[in-house]
């Protein structure tokens, strides 16, 4: 599609950015879209013409929502150790080496076809931007052609050679974090944005993530991690030592973890440089405590919602779903949810071009089949996204 396009008649539009309450709410809105960008924001009635028309019926319109941490580069499925952990079995993250078997095994055309099929699923729910990770392949060719496949897909990626250890360096693991800083690195830098490490008792501790995350930023990439998901630990701290975008999980904090993070605040009260993304299907799909999600926000950390989907502790591709959760379980306003699943996260992969609607964003906007957007806490698990814009092209 050429040309501009107007989306008129919006009866609830969250800008995130000027406007009412936190959510930069504007009424009876419009918003001019041209060559993927949004270039006029205004009321409905003084709209000005455009090629393209559509019409949102008074509903409710917002960014398209940035899922800041998600996997989907793997093969195969977990759904019988989701049964069995139902049934009462603890989540450990070894059933992560059960995938990388499936995903070694498999051929390009078959990890490709998950990632577009879960990112098409994504789309469908309003998911603009997707961030995908490595992680399940662990040998140097298997981390390289995963992340070739991912930027097929995202320009957000990750490369997570550090997932786990794999089971053939199980008893050298300072070997395998050899490898992931050497040849691993080298072969997946050119695909990666961005390299993350899985630092939890029974992955990588404080001293190897050091490592990885060093050598990563030295070949340019940038710094985000897995933490404190499992217990406490000193993830989050390493995060905010090595100037991470974003510490993810944040299950388990102390107050010294908060205050870390509280003390990366930008000086003119914009929120916090590493922000906290809480990734609640997590703890739903392992039936596990919710992250403190009000202890974060009281501090002025600036929190993030994604999936973290992936087939072992959250399969899910909703971020709808995970706005639900926060609200109800994470004690999260409505507001605050809706700014963390799209504003948030595009603080957690340093976008600002991203989760706002102003003038100059991405032209990346979902239409509800809702008169606001408090209705995708209000009304959880019903498919309440009409339509998807996605740079500016109708989904
Ligand atoms: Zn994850």
């Amino acid at each position: 599609m050429s040309g501009s396009l107007l989306v008129d008649n919006i009866g609830e539009l969250v800008t995130n950015g000027a406007g009412e309450g936190p959510l930069g709410i504007r009424r009876n809105a419009a918003v001019l879209v041209e060559e993927g960008r949004v270039v006029w924001v205004g009321p409905s009635a003084y709209a000005p013409a455009a090629d393209h028309h559509v019409d949102a019926g008074g509903a409710a319109v917002l960014p398209g929502f940035v899922d800041s941490h998600a996997h989907l580069v793997f093969a195969g499925d977990r759904a019988a150790e989701f049964a069995a952990r139902m049934a009462g079995q603890p989540y450990t993250g070894g059933g992560i080496r059960t995938t990388v078997g499936a995903t070694r095994a498999a051929t390009d055309d078959e990890l490709r076809a998950t990632v577009r099929r879960l990112r098409g699923e994504a789309l469908r729910q309003g998911t603009t931007t997707m961030e995908i990770k490595s992680g399940y392949g662990l040998t140097v060719a298997d981390e390289a052609r995963s992340l070739r496949i991912a930027a097929e897909t995202s320009t957000e990626t990750t490369f997570l050679g550090a997932h786990v250890v794999p089971a053939e360096y199980a008893d050298r693991p300072d070997d395998y974090v050899g490898l992931v800083c050497g040849p691993m690195l080298a072969a997946a830098a050119p695909y990666a944005k961005w390299i993350d490490v899985f630092c939890e008792r029974g992955a990588f501790d404080v001293d190897h993530a050091r490592a990885i995350l060093a050598c990563g930023r030295a070949a340019g990439l940038g710094v985000r991690l897995h933490a404190n998901q499992l217990g406490p630990g000193p993830g989050v701290q390493l995060g905010v030592e090595l100037d991470a975008a974003s510490v993810d999980h944040c299950t388990h904090l102390s107050d010294a973890d908060v205050a870390a993070l509280a003390d990366t605040a930008h000086s003119d009260g914009s929120g916090t440089r590493t922000v906290a993304t809480l990734l609640p299907g997590a703890e739903f799909s392992t039936r596990s405590p919710y992250p403190d999600a009000r202890r974060l926000l009281d501090a002025g950390v600036t929190v993030a919602l994604a999936t973290d989907c992936n087939p072992g502790s959250s399969y899910t591709s909703s971020m709808p779903f995970c706005v639900a959760l926060a609200v109800r379980e994470m004690r999260m306003t409505p507001a605050e949810a809706v700014w963390a699943a799209t504003a948030g996260g595009a603080r957690a992969l340093r976008r600002d071009d991203i989760g706002v609607l102003t003038p100059g964003a991405r032209a990346d906007l979902v239409v509800l089949d809702a008169p606001s957007y408090l209705h995708l806490a209000y009304r959880p698990g019903v498919p309440l996204i009409r339509q998807v814009i996605r740079n500016g092209a109708l989904q």
